[in-house]
C-alpha cells in the first residue's frame, strides 16, 4: 500500500454580485462544490425551500466594490451551535455569503448571488427537507 502524496489542492476564483449590483465581490479557494441546506435557518434566510449554497475553504474573499453596503447577522441559534454569520446587501436584501464560527477559512457563498448552478454533491438537516423536495444529489456530469 502506496501513500497518497498529498499535493496542494487547486484553487479557484468565484464572483457574486447582489440584486441591485451594489456589492461586487470574489473569493478565492479550494472548491468543495456545492450543498443544499434545509434547515429552519437557511429557510428563513433565502425565503425559499432550502439555501443552495456553494463551500471555497482556504478562502479569501475580496470585495469589488460595496464592502460598507454589507450587513452581518450573527445567527446564534443554529442546530450545530456554531454561529453562522450571514451576510447580505443593505440595500436590497440580497443574502450573499455566510461564515461559520467553527470553520476558519472556509466562505459559503449563495449560488443565486452567484447565478451558478452546480447540481448539489450533499445535502445538510434531511430531516427539515420538504417532502415534495426530489432527490437532487449527485455528480455534477454524468
Ligand atoms: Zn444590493
Ligand atoms: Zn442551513
Amino acid at each position: 500500500m502506496s501513500k497518497q502524496p498529498k499535493s496542494p489542492q487547486p484553487k479557484v476564483t468565484r464572483s457574486s454580485t447582489c440584486l441591485c449590483n451594489a456589492v461586487q465581490l470574489t473569493v478565492t479557494g479550494v472548491d468543495k462544490g456545492a450543498v443544499l441546506c434545509h434547515c429552519a435557518n437557511c429557510q428563513k434566510a433565502s425565503g425559499s425551500a432550502f439555501a443552495h449554497n456553494y463551500r471555497l475553504t482556504k478562502a479569501e474573499l475580496t470585495f469589488e466594490k460595496g464592502e460598507d453596503v454589507v450587513r452581518r447577522y450573527a445567527d446564534a441559534d443554529t442546530k450545530t451551535g456554531n454561529t453562522v454569520a450571514r451576510h447580505f446587501c443593505g440595500t436590497c436584501g440580497c443574502p450573499l455569503y455566510l461564515i461559520n464560527s467553527a470553520f476558519e477559512g472556509l466562505v459559503i457563498l449563495h449560488t443565486g448571488s452567484m447565478q451558478d448552478r452546480t447540481q448539489p454533491s450533499m445535502e445538510l438537516f434531511k430531516e427539515n427537507k420538504h417532502a415534495w423536495v426530489g432527490e437532487v444529489t449527485g455528480k455534477a456530469r454524468l
